[in-house]
């Protein structure tokens, strides 16, 4: 047992708002309420630590992200900052100047609406940066590719390809290929490079739970199984840094549809759920993206009048899947950012059978009235599972997608809110960077981290205590575990997120962005403390 004293506590449980001091019990909270209670009742049993008035919050929840994906980032070649295609190359040459000469050139996180010259390099251009090495880079929204010359080669293709039925090679006027590659004419290409060996991915979760820790994050839902190919990989990996190197960060694991056969099937044989690793809901796509205009719009593009983006599946195929989800127990999370999309998803989640589990869509960024009302009337059976750094990085480009009109109903969250519908609050990291106080700031300002102009559609803001709810209590519904964690009461799991200033009531809004996460306290350990090595606390 041990009593965590002179905390700027804030509850998120209804009633009492605000606290000074908790008792832990293992990895439960025992008691909360002010210092002298807990001390007169607690102090001759109990260790204190003294937190010298750090703020206290619930431990912060990631409802979306890709954890494999994030730590392969580090791994891989980084674009994310890049402003400009010679920077863009620049960065290319480099990176595969440091690589064996036929080994693949492979990053991504670039985003051409954020370069200073908006254009992107000529196949010609990635061929020489990329020093004869096949390249394959893969752009933020994971939409669309960059490939090369020698990339194509590999992949068997030829510098005419065919396009799929479910995307497109990008091409000059006499139909040759230019270097860019959209959706799913990514895949013989993604095929053709050397997958990862199950370790590789082991290596990537392990160096993005720690920056998951060290970001104040307590648990994380993370989509991974695509990334290993299979789920049994995935979940052992999981286990096994959590059960054999002792990490420990909360994951809700999202199965791709495409191997929930194998989930069920393998489920006997694995080791267990327990409050650490749970097993979450079936993932699928009803489209694509706006940057690439693959969002399915119910509308056509106002900046491409006669395309209305692409669907994954019709209606009946993503009913039939949801269905079978459901008939075994799991909800869908369904990837939707065009209002069409959405319309598509609901429809499947309506027919198919009711379950105890929570449905979720993923994004749900473009809504319409008829849609709000459709997903009220679904309850607390559905979750919407939003990225508020989505607006910072949409706007203002998606405007000239989808019009000034339209563009009103992405990113409407306080309409959604005002709805009584359930949000929860996520990064897609690495989509987004994988900090919660980033997002947290997003939703609060609706802007860039560091942007001096005003917000986007600041009618849509969220006060700091609402944004913060969207990635505690908020995220913790979505999995139906709101008796376990999300807030901060006596029975809880003792998941605290710790800091060095006051983000619920900040003294400046930039200070739920510049907060320093000091501790990152999970089931009562101090799973990441910033200053690791020297004396974190002195006893009261
Ligand atoms: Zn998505
Ligand atoms: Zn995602």
């Amino acid at each position: 047992m041990w009593l965590m004293i002179n905390v700027n506590g804030y509850t998120f449980a209804s009633g009492k708002e605000k606290f000074e001091a908790a008792l832990i019990d293992g990895n439960r909270i025992a008691a909360v309420g002010s210092k002298d209670e807990l001390m007169l009742q607690y102090g001759t049993q109990a260790e204190t630590v003294n937190l010298d008035g750090a703020t206290v919050i619930p431990g912060l929840v990631d409802s979306h992200a890709h954890l494999a994906e994030t730590g392969k980032q580090f791994m891989q070649l980084n674009l994310s900052s890049v402003r400009s295609k010679a920077e863009l190359l620049n960065l290319i040459r480099t990176h595969a100047a440091t690589l064996p000469s036929a080994a693949w050139v492979i990053g991504g996180g670039w985003d051409e609406n954020r370069f200073v010259d908006r254009g992107l390099p000529t196949l010609e251009q990635l061929d020489e940066a990329a020093g004869g090495r096949p390249l394959l880079l893969k752009r933020i929204c994971h939409h669309a590719y960059m490939a090369n010359t020698q990339a194509l080669s590999r992949a068997g293709l030829s510098l005419y390809p065919a396009d799929p039925n479910d995307g497109r090679y990008g091409r000059d006027e006499s139909g040759r290929f230019n270097g860019v590659v959209y959706e799913n004419a990514s895949i013989p290409i993604q095929n053709a490079v050397p997958s990862w060996s199950p370790a590789q991915w082991k290596d990537a979760l392990r160096i993005a739970m720690n920056q998951a820790l060290a970001s104040g994050l307590t648990s994380v839902h993370s989509d991974d199984t695509r990334s290993f190919g299979n789920f049994s990989d995935t979940w052992h990996a999981y286990r096994s840094l959590m059960d054999t190197e002792g990490l420990r960060l909360g994951i809700h694991e999202l199965v791709d549809w495409s191997l929930l056969d194998e989930a069920i099937s393998a489920g006997p044989d694995l080791p267990q759920e327990d409050d650490w690793l749970e097993l979450g809901a079936a993932k699928l796509f009803a489209d694509g993206a706006f940057g690439g205009r693959t969002a399915l719009l119910q509308e056509p593009y106002t900046d491409s009048p006669d395309w209305y983006g692409t669907a994954m599946y019709d209606d009946e195929e993503l009913y039939r899947r949801v269905r079978y989800a459901h008939e075994r127990g799991v909800p869908a999370a369904i990837h939707a950012i065009g209002d069409a999309a959405l319309d598509m998803a609901l429809t499947a989640i309506e027919r198919a059978p009711r379950i105890k589990r929570r449905d979720r869509i993923v994004h749900a960024q473009m809504i319409r009235p008829d849609l709000v009302q459709r997903m009220r009337s679904l309850g607390s059976q559905l979750a919407l599972d939003i990225q508020p750094r989505f607006v910072c990085s949409d706007f203002p480009w998606v405007v000239e997608r989808v019009g000034s009109a339209r563009a009103k109903s992405v990113c409407a969250w306080r309409t959604m809110q005002d709805a009584g519908l359930h949000l929860c609050g996520g990064s897609d990291s690495p989509i987004e960077p994988l900090q919660p106080l980033f997002g947290i700031h997003a939703a609060v300002t609706r802007r860039d981290a560091y942007a001096s102009d005003g917000g986007y559609a600041m009618e849509q803001a969220y006060s700091p205590e609402e944004a913060i709810h969207l990635f505690s209590h908020g995220a913790v519904f979505a999995t139906g575990k709101e008796q376990v964690k999300g807030t901060i009461a006596p029975g809880k799991l003792a998941d605290f997120t710790v800091l060095d200033r006051d983000i619920v009531h900040p003294a400046d809004v930039n200070d739920i962005r510049d907060a320093q996460v000091l501790h990152t306290i999970v089931g009562g350990e101090f799973a990441y403390s910033r200053n690791r090595h020297e004396n974190q606390w002195s006893t009261a």
